[in-house]
């Protein structure tokens, strides 16, 4: 198929004046004008667009050099130098698409070829291709392959088939094959590079948006660490973990459980539209096995409960991500498990969880559980043990901030000091520990009749208890000790003290009236108090009246 006089006669890498005019005739140069001119138009096009289209591009290019060399076939391939094969690109006048796979030995060899090879040329120079791909290749008319060169390296291939008529191919004709090949070797090469600085540039637009992302996350955590660091009260605390779990997920239902190893079970410390959960105190576990995987190995899991219910509550799709106590100098275990289930789907329905949301709740369990060791640790250091309320060291503190704060804004408040009468003959009958049980109950009454989130109930010592009240005036204050004194009087103690009943003596005071400084305001109402002692106890004496 090639004129015998042309095998060695061109390198087409290099044409030569000589060549050229040897071998050109006037329509020979119009063949050539032509064929500069749609070269120039195809690698414009592939230049200008901002995403080239190679494959609309090459296919112009083969329509051309089939009319310019009259070949019936033809194919351009691009390298895949990752997949060390050639893939095609554009296909003419045969059938289906090639993926021709290279030695990686042989890659170095292609790229040394300047000229178009015959398959006999092949196997001699590319023996380990010509084994594996020759015989295809002669079965679907192929018989010259042009390797695509640029700067040395293999950029991909044209495949060309028999000349219309099996005409042989001259040396005009491989010269502008050749001419072709270099420039669609350029073009290859161009569009290899605006796809690498497309890829890169995409990759850099995702980079950053994961960036932002990430610096949303870093603000959402501040916005939320401002939220939380505040709440002090543990139950405040997980219902706000529990809201924050299910807003960050969007899962309508969830719950926080705390795992007790001792007892292979869970307790409910707060749940969300999923309240059959808190009529169960402990919860076996062991049947879920995702969950009893979480507990255990302490990875978070994603799961569906085959059953569309975990206990009595409905669910289908779960998210279990445990919070791990690290102590030094001990093994972590997991402590807690945050659970979320049935994340929601917009326009309605539910959805499994995704490994963002994995990773979202896995992040914000690392920063719950400092918040919860951080209100366990503000419990410890300002709540009593055995009657959780205050300590005094507390309320002492608290006293000289509300002296500061109403003295500012020229507001009143007002405290009161309290004392189980006779106590002493409560230990001496029925012993210290049924005392105890006393003080609790006293504690339990006052917690019941104050206002939760404003006042500071302290156990000042022993069986001795202060009230500071902001904002209340001594009548308010008068009111609430009444309340109490009536309440203490009317709790029930027979299952601890029988033929008896409990009762304290109160005394109030009021800042600024009865004292501004702590020490003063104190002894006014420990006055009081003694007044009420001294006037036959069970009452209550405001510090004036003294
Ligand atoms: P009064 O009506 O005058 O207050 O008589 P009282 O017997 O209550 O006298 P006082 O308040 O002085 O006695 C307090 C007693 O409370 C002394 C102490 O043994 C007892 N006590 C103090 N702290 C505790 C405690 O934590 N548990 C028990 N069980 N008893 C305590
Ligand atoms: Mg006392
Ligand atoms: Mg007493």
């Amino acid at each position: 198929m090639l004129e015998p006089s042309l095998k060695q006669k061109l390198d087409l890498g290099n044409i030569t004046l000589d060549n050229f005019l040897e071998e050109f005739d006037r329509v020979e140069v119009e063949r050539l004008l032509y064929t500069l001119s749609s070269l120039y138009d195809i690698g414009e096009e592939i230049t200008s667009n901002e995403a080239p289209d190679i494959k609309s591009s090459m296919e112009r290019l083969l329509h051309m050099t089939k009319g310019t060399i009259a070949c019936t076939k033809a194919a351009v391939l691009i390298y895949a130098k990752y997949k060390y094969a050639l893939q095609s690109v554009a296909v003419r006048g045969m059938d289906g698409n090639f993926y021709l796979r290279l030695d990686p030995k042989e890659i170095s060899l292609w790229a040394e070829a300047k000229h178009p090879l015959t398959l006999d040329e092949i196997a001699e120079k590319l023996p380990a291709f010509y084994k594996t791909h020759a015989d295809n290749l002669r079965q679907i008319g192929v018989n010259l392959l042009v390797p695509l060169i640029v700067k040395g390296n293999l950029v991909g291939c044209m495949l060309i088939g028999d000349k219309l008529n099996k005409e042989l191919y001259k040396a005009t004709d491989l010269i502008l094959l050749s001419m072709i090949a270099r420039q669609v070797s350029i073009d290859i090469y161009k569009f290899i590079l605006m796809d690498d600085l497309k890829q890169t540039s995409d990759k850099l637009r995702k980079q950053k948006a994961e960036l932002v992302e990430a610096n949303m996350g870093v603000q959402k955590m501040s916005e939320i660490s401002m939220r939380f660091i505040s709440i002090l009260d543990e139950n405040k605390l997980f219902h706000a973990i529990l809201d924050e779990m299910l807003a960050s997920t969007s899962a309508s239902k969830g719950v926080i459980l705390k795992v007790d190893h001792a007892q292979d079970s869970l307790s409910v410390m707060c749940c969300k539209n999923t309240e059959p959960f808190a009529q169960r105190n402990l919860l076996p576990y062991r049947s879920y096995e995702a969950l009893a995987k979480t507990i255990e190995s302490g990875e978070p899991h994603i799961c569906m409960l085959e059953e569309g219910r975990i206990w009595q509550v409905e669910a289908r799709y779960a998210l279990f991500v445990p919070i791990q106590n690290k102590q030094i100098g001990e093994d972590s275990y997991v402590s807690y498990i945050l659970a979320v289930f049935d994340k929601e789907k917009r326009g309605g329905g539910y959805l499994t969880f995704n490994e963002r949301d994995e990773a979202i709740l896995v992040s914000f369990a690392n920063y719950a559980s400092i918040l919860i060791e951080n209100v366990r640790n503000y419990e410890l250091a300002t709540k009593d043990s055995m009657t959780h309320l205050y300590v005094r060291r507390f309320f002492d503190q608290r006293l000289i901030d509300q002296i500061d704060k109403s003295g500012q804004f020229n507001k009143v408040f007002s405290l009161l000091i309290m004392d189980i009468d006779h106590f002493k003959n409560v230990n001496d009958t029925w012993g210290h520990p049924v005392g105890d049980q006393v003080i609790k109950l006293v504690a339990a009454t006052i917690q019941r009749n104050i206002r939760t989130e404003i006042d500071i109930p302290a156990r000042y010592g022993g069986e001795e208890f202060t009230i500071l009240m902001p904002e209340a005036d001594s009548e308010k204050a008068m009111m609430v000790a009444e309340r109490i004194r009536s309440a203490v009087e009317k709790t029930d103690v027979s299952h601890l003290i029988s033929g008896r009943n409990i009762t304290v003596s109160i005394g109030v005071a009021m800042f600024p009236a009865h004292g501004t400084q702590p020490k003063t305001l104190m002894e006014a109402a420990d006055i009081a108090l003694y007044r009420s002692k001294g006037a036959g106890r069970n009452r209550v004496t405001l510090s004036e009246d003294a």
